[in-house]
């Protein structure tokens, strides 16, 4: 067991939730996805020049890589504003009321006026070089678990355009999640634990949802979460999509520090200074490599490219060290070198003999480089020379700053609860006032408008589900948390008196939980088709067995309608006629068995019956029927 609270940990998580509203942010597209016919048109974008010493240098950088930016404007989903080819309107007010009522509910300090900032992107992903943002409110705290977490900030911000490809210089982006609103609630970086940071998620997640005006399915919340322990530094995590990754990336993000601190120290404990790395000059070694079977550096030097070589004194073994599940200080290397430089990656000692490199090559290696094969590593960038030049020099400034212990940077989460880096963290970012949208003032009538959309405290609704319904206090709870909850409720209301409360509520938390569990796409299939199949069982339609089968096949068949599902499983209850039809054929085929066993023919009649009508037919009205056909046969 780690001891967090030893180690000093400290999360901060930052929920980004995109909202529902009917329009975006600053105009009135409909923000939503959307896979119609777009337009195409193609940028550069560059800072201005006012704007450029304040850009940070990964921004910076990104600039630098000549990238060029499509976009596709799907035509009912993006306007000019989003081309940036006219203003932005002004600040969606149902966005604002949302916004409000989330405010009021953690018991933050409202703003005045809002003021729309700008803050600089130059990575493609807004057509106008920034994303628009604004504060509504500071300060608040919510109670998880028996401690207040402090809330530092409440904000909307425009989402940015979708990336959906990437081809040479070229990125590609599409212009419909641009806009959508979206809102950021940031947590005082207080938490303790990596259970904590889960449940503290979950609970403004749920706070959220329970305004019932926000999206939902996967990519429309985003959780960043910033880690540090004593003596490590502060990681800013981007985009963990789902719940229950946090702990996991917390815990590797802890393990990651404390091996790179560990690193430190036996740099230390083995003299390596910062002197020692500044004397190291990267050298070509094309040609003591010219001959290797490694398929990098032949396809390389084929093209004209060089092979660099840099010694990483005193580092044998450290690089081939694991600093999280599956990746290693060798890796985190190859990443800034990959940021700084553009190249593919590095090959080092650690990892050799291997990719084609002889043992006899690693040696002449170590000699070329002036290197001792005992105690010294190095790497290997293979590519365009001025690039893998770069590449290596970026592979020392990384050696150094393992010297001074854990850099600030930023990581992208991983699906498997890694984490890679992305570039270093910028400072703070500096914003510009977004002069063509006027502040707006936050009036009492505002105030009131938004007080209709606050969200109910989850424990008075688990104790309404619990007396009212009936619910266990756990399926309650289950049923808040699900993304489902109004859909939930709104069944419970109307159907309550037809289908026991717990039965509704379970085909939402249980059946379709366990479909999920099972790898069924179940968010594929829409609330109202659901709604329907329980309407139907309600109805004595279906039977409440067929409801599985049902929403499996509907996951399968997305254009599928309830009715169509239900007629090709031949799921449809039958009607009192039919199912006679069907007890008459099998008391005719068993006629002599009946006359036979007389009343103990009952079962096998029976068995026959439901293994053809099971889940068509109630078994009450089943047996009934197939006991008046046996006394019919009996009486002849
Ligand atoms: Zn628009």
């Amino acid at each position: 067991m780690v001891d967090y609270e030893a180690l000093g940990l400290k999360v901060g998580l930052e929920i980004h939730q995109q909202l529902d509203t009917q329009a975006k942010l600053f105009c009135e597209c409909p923000a939503e996805l959307s896979e119609e016919d777009y337009d195409v048109f193609v940028r550069q974008l560059r800072p201005t020049r006012s704007e450029l010493g304040d850009v940070d240098p990964a921004a910076l950088f990104e600039w630098r890589k000549g990238r060029m930016y499509r976009y596709q404007a799907p035509h009912g989903h993006s306007c000019l504003v989003e081309a940036d080819e006219e203003p932005p309107h002004p600040i969606n007010r149902e966005a604002v009321r949302i916004a409000l009522a989330v405010a009021r509910a953690l018991g933050s300090t409202v703003v005045d006026e809002i003021h729309v900032m700008r803050k600089t992107v130059i990575d493609g992903s807004n057509t106008s070089g920034f994303q628009r943002t604004a504060i509504i409110a500071l300060g608040g705290s919510l109670r998880v678990g028996g401690r207040e977490i402090p809330i530092e900030t409440i904000v909307l911000e425009e989402d940015a355009a979708r990336k959906v490809g990437e081809d040479g210089v070229y990125v590609e982006y599409r212009l419909d999640r641009l806009g959508i609103p979206l809102i950021e609630i940031a947590t005082a970086p207080v938490i303790k634990s990596p259970h904590e940071a889960r449940e503290v998620a979950q609970a403004i997640g749920r706070l959220l949802r329970l305004t019932g005006k926000v999206k939902r399915g996967l990519g429309t919340i985003r959780q960043d979460l910033n880690v540090s322990i004593s003596g490590g530094a502060k990681t800013e995590i981007k985009g963990v999509q789902r719940l229950d990754l946090i702990p996991k990336v917390v815990e590797n993000e802890v393990q990651r520090q404390l091996k790179l601190l560990e690193i430190r120290e036996e740099l230390r404990s083995r003299g390596l200074s910062r002197d020692t790395l500044s004397s190291i000059a990267p050298a070509d070694l094309t040609g003591v490599l010219k001959d290797s079977k490694s398929r990098v550096i032949r396809r390389t030097v084929s093209k004209g490219g060089a092979v660099i070589g840099v010694l990483l004194p005193r580092m044998k073994g450290l690089l081939g060290r694991e600093v999280m599940p599956g990746r290693r200080f060798g890796g985190e290397v190859a990443d800034y070198a990959r940021f700084w430089a553009g190249v593919g990656g590095i090959i080092h000692s650690d990892e050799l003999p291997g990719y084609g490199i002889s043992l006899d090559e690693v040696e002449e290696v170590y000699r070329a480089l002036g290197g001792d094969s005992s105690s010294d590593a190095f790497a290997l960038i293979a590519d365009r020379r001025e690039r893998a030049l770069k590449a290596a020099r970026a592979v020392l400034e990384r050696i150094e700053l393992t010297l001074e212990g854990v850099p600030e940077e930023t990581r992208a989460a991983l699906e498997d609860g890694t984490t890679r880096f992305l570039r270093p963290r910028p400072g703070s970012a500096r914003m510009y006032p977004e002069t063509d949208i006027p502040p707006l003032l936050v009036s009492e009538e505002l105030l009131r408008e938004a007080e209709v959309l606050a969200p109910p405290d989850p424990e008075s609704v688990v104790a309404e589900l619990t007396e009212k319904y009936g619910l266990s206090r756990q399926l309650a709870w289950s049923v808040i948390d699900d993304e489902r909850f109004k859909t939930i409720v709104s069944l419970i209301e109307r159907l309550g008196g037809k289908l026991e409360p717990s039965y509704i509520a379970g085909v939402f938390v249980v059946t379709l939980r366990g479909l999920e569990g099972e790898g069924v796409n179940v968010s594929s299939v829409p609330d109202e088709k659901l709604v329907e199949i329980v309407e139907r069982v309600a109805s004595g339609e279906i039977a409440r067995e067929a409801v599985e089968e049902i929403v499996r096949r509907l996951a399968e068949n997305p254009s599928e309608s309830v009715d169509e599902a239900i007629e090709k499983l031949g799921l449809s209850k039958l009607g009192r006629k039919e199912i006679e039809r069907v007890v008459d054929e099998i008391v005719n085929s068993l006629r002599g068995e009946i006359v036979k066993r007389g009343e103990r023919s009952m079962g096998l009649v029976m068995g026959r019956a439901m293994a053809k009508l099971r889940g068509r037919a109630d078994g009450r009205i089943v047996s009934e029927i197939v006991r008046r056909k046996i006394s019919e046969v009996l009486r002849e």
